[in-house]
C-alpha cells in the first residue's frame, strides 16, 4: 500500500536539513543564497531583504539561474516550512545540490519572530503583461521591475545615440525620462534618429521624443530641457536623477558633465561615435575611473565631431545606443557587471569588439578629491574651444 501524502513528506522533512530562522538572520548577505519557493502573489505580500524568487513549479527550470553552483549553500523557506522541504529534496535528490537546507517555520515564523520583511511595489495587471519577459528573468525579476519603474535616467540628447536609447528605456519602463535638447527636427537626422519621425520636421525635438514615448508605453514620464547644457544650469538639471547617458558630441560639454556628475555622485554611461567607429565606457564616481582620468586632455582636435559635419553610419548610433541603454538597466536593476573601468571600442567595417582596461588617475584633478571640495569654478575647465578646432585644421 502506499504511503499517506501526510507520511511522504513527514519522510522528506527528515531527510532534509532544517535550519532556525534566528541562523538564516545571522548569516544573510553572507554568501548565502537564500530562495524563497512560494508563488508570486505571496511573494509581492512580502519577503525576506535579499532573497531570491523561484517559485516551487519553476524549481528545475529556473535554479541554475538563481545558483548555478551545485556545492554553493542554499536556504529555502516558504510560508510554513513544507513546500520548501520538498524543494530541498528536489535540489538535492534530482538536481544534485550538495548544501541545501530549508528554513523552519518558513516566514510565518520569521514573520513572528520581528525578523524584516520587503515588501516589493505591486505592479498593475497591465504592468504584468507588459513586463513579463522581464518578470520571467531572475536578474531582473519583480524587484528589478519595481527599480526600472522608481529610476529616473536623465538624457543628454535626443539624437542618434538619444533616439534609440530613449525608445528602449521606455519600452523596459524606466519610469522617468528626463529629455536635454534644444534643436528641432531636421530631415538630416532621420537617417539614424529614430525616435523622430518625417512629418515632425521643424518641431523641438523633446517634444517629437515625448510624443514617441507616450505612445510606446503610457508608465513612462518625460521631462522636457529645450535647453543647452552649461554651466550655469548644469547642476540643478541633473541633480535627483539616477544615471546620465552622455550622447553629446562635444568634448568642453563632457568635461563640464564629468565633474558634476563626480560633484552628485551619479553614475554616467558614455558613448561616442565617428564614421564606423563606437566608443562606449560607464563612468560611476569613486568607484571607477571618470572621464578626465581617461582623457586628462582632449582627444586630438581632429577626433571632435563638433569640430564640422562628419560622417556616420546610420545604424552605428543604434548598436552604441543599445549598449548604452543595456548598461543603464544593469545599473538600476544591479544585474551584472557594468563597464565600470573598462572601455569599449567597436569597430563596424570590421565586425569587432576590442576591451581596455582604464584605471582611476590618483593625480585626477576632479576624481581624486572629496566630492565637496569641486568648486564652481574648477568645473568644466577645457581650452579654448574655437582655438582647439582651428587646431584640427
Ligand atoms: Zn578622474
Amino acid at each position: 500500500m502506499s504511503p499517506s501524502g501526510a507520511e511522504v513528506i513527514r519522510q522528506i522533512k527528515q531527510q532534509v536539513e532544517e535550519v532556525d530562522p534566528a541562523e538564516v538572520s545571522e548569516h544573510l548577505g553572507n554568501g548565502v543564497t537564500l530562495i524563497d519557493v512560494r508563488e508570486s502573489e505571496e511573494w509581492d505580500r512580502g519577503h525576506i531583504p535579499g532573497a531570491k524568487h523561484v517559485p516551487r513549479g519553476y524549481l528545475e527550470s529556473r535554479i541554475e539561474g538563481a545558483q548555478p553552483d551545485r556545492d554553493a549553500r542554499i536556504v529555502l523557506y516558504c510560508a510554513s516550512g513544507q513546500r520548501s522541504a520538498l524543494a530541498a529534496h528536489t535540489l538535492e535528490d534530482l538536481l544534485g545540490y550538495t548544501n541545501v537546507a530549508s528554513m523552519t517555520g518558513g516566514i510565518t515564523l520569521w514573520k513572528d519572530r520581528g525578523y524584516k520583511l520587503e515588501v516589493p511595489r505591486a505592479l498593475t495587471p497591465q504592468q504584468r503583461d507588459r513586463y513579463g519577459r522581464h518578470l520571467l528573468l531572475p536578474e531582473i525579476g519583480p524587484e528589478g521591475q519595481a527599480k526600472l519603474l522608481d529610476a529616473k535616467v536623465l538624457l543628454l540628447g535626443a539624437g542618434g545615440l538619444g533616439s534609440p536609447t530613449a525608445l528602449y528605456l521606455a519600452a523596459a519602463g524606466v519610469g522617468t525620462l528626463g529629455i536635454v535638447d534644444d534643436d528641432d527636427v531636421d530631415l538630416s537626422n532621420l537617417q539614424r534618429q529614430i525616435i523622430h519621425t518625417t512629418d515632425r520636421i521643424g518641431t523641438p525635438k523633446v517634444d517629437s521624443a515625448e510624443a514617441s514615448i507616450a505612445a510606446l508605453n503610457p508608465d513612462v514620464t518625460v521631462v522636457k530641457y529645450p535647453v543647452r547644457l552649461d554651466a550655469s544650469n548644469i547642476m540643478e538639471i541633473i541633480e535627483g536623477y539616477d544615471v546620465i547617458v552622455d550622447g553629446v558630441d562635444n568634448f568642453p560639454t563632457r568635461y563640464l558633465l564629468n565633474d558634476a556628475t563626480v560633484r552628485l555622485g551619479i553614475p554616467v554611461v558614455s558613448a561616442s561615435i565617428l564614421g564606423f567607429d563606437g566608443q562606449l565606457s560607464v563612468f560611476k564616481p569613486h568607484d571607477g575611473p571618470c572621464y578626465r582620468c581617461l582623457y586628462p586632455v582632449p582627444p586630438p582636435a581632429e577626433l571632435a565631431p563638433s569640430c564640422g559635419a562628419n560622417g556616420v553610419l546610420g545604424v552605428l548610433p543604434g548598436t552604441m545606443g543599445l549598449l548604452q541603454a543595456t548598461e543603464v538597466v544593469k545599473l538600476v536593476t544591479g544585474a551584472g557587471e557594468p563597464l565600470v573601468g573598462r572601455l569599449l571600442l567597436y569597430e563596424a567595417l570590421g565586425a569587432s569588439f576590442t576591451e581596455l582596461k582604464v584605471r582611476r588617475d590618483p593625480e585626477c584633478p576632479i576624481c581624486s578629491r572629496p566630492a565637496d571640495e569641486i568648486s564652481d569654478a574648477e568645473m568644466g575647465v577645457f581650452p579654448d574651444y574655437e582655438a582647439f578646432c582651428a587646431a584640427a585644421g
